[in-house]
């Protein structure tokens, strides 16, 4: 029995239990999306799979699971993913951190030195500065994006994430021109949109559901780049470093772009799906 369009119909007297052959979702998705409808902990919907729905409980659940099956992304309906063990607030006006972006935080907190500069440009949900941030009370964490409802959702982030002593400075603008002319940085770290306006993804699964800005620069995917390796000099210190995230395809032009601008040991990092993911440069002493 579905209401129609695929969706299972969910009613008052159903067991948890009896969802899970229902629905067709994966246990783990279904198990997350379960625990938000229902408010129980993961332990307290395994513990309870005999409980029985009530007819708010159906109502809740059939909500989210329709919502699921059209497609929305599961980060967008419990409003929350966790990144680097923290747990951050997303909605629809900030891209869904990603577990290969983590390889980015690794090699900013492996290459900022004591007391150091970092800005991460382009923060959308903050993840990245914020992890930075909780690991290294040390150092001074700016983060900049052009959207004012992406800092709003990255501000509460620093707020939920972080421990007195840790903070994040937000600025608004576009990549650099959120900075203050002649602030210098230690490391310059960014996930810029790279993916190709013309690229069939955009148009699929949880993409689609995600800001199109924060995914694609409207052209070939390396726009973003070229603005970050061309100005980044202007607000590194001598010696200091540049890190981007790109596309699966894009790590030959973005070295390429990289050592047309002189930076040095220009490199790229794969990331646990053993794509190179991150590629850098830094600016002689
Ligand atoms: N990693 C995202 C994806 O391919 C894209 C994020 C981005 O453009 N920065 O799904």
């Amino acid at each position: 029995e579905n209401g129609g369009d695929g969706t299972p119909v969910v009613r008052a007297g159903m067991t948890i239990r009896s969802l899970f052959s229902l629905v067709p979702l994966e246990p783990p998705e279904l198990r997350i999306l379960l625990e938000h409808a229902l408010g129980f902990s993961r332990v307290k919907l395994i513990t309870h799979s005999d409980h029985v729905l009530t007819d708010a409980e159906a109502n809740a659940v059939s909500d989210v699971l329709a919502r699921r099956l059209r497609g929305e992304p599961v980060a967008y309906i419990t409003g929350i993913r966790e990144f680097y063990g923290l747990p951050f607030a997303v909605t629809p006006d900030v891209l869904i951190p990603r577990p290969e972006t983590e390889l980015l935080v690794d090699l900013a907190l492996a290459r900022l030195p004591e007391g150091g500069r970092v800005v991460d440009l382009g923060t959308g949900s903050g993840a990245i500065a914020v992890a930075i941030a909780a690991m290294r009370p040390d150092a001074q964490v700016w983060a900049t994006d052009i959207s004012g409802k992406a800092l709003d959702i990255a501000r509460k982030n620093a707020a939920s994430c972080l421990k007195n002593g840790q903070s994040v400075r937000f600025r608004q603008g576009n990549w650099y021109e959120a900075l203050e002319p002649g602030s210098r940085f230690d490391l310059i770290v960014s996930n810029p949109p790279y993916i190709h306006s013309a690229d069939e993804h955009l148009r699929k699964g949880d993409l689609r559901f995600e800001p199109l800005s924060a995914l694609t620069d409207y052209t070939d995917g390396l726009s973003a780049m070229d603005i970050l390796i061309d100005q980044a000099p202007a607000y590194l210190k001598k010696g200091g470093e540049l890190l981007m995230e790109h596309g699966y395809n894009q790590s030959g032009a973005v070295r390429k772009k990289l050592v047309d601008k002189k930076y040095l040991q220009v490199q790229s990092w794969k990331d646990l799906a053993g794509i190179e993911r991150v590629s850098g440069g830094r600016l002689p002493d």
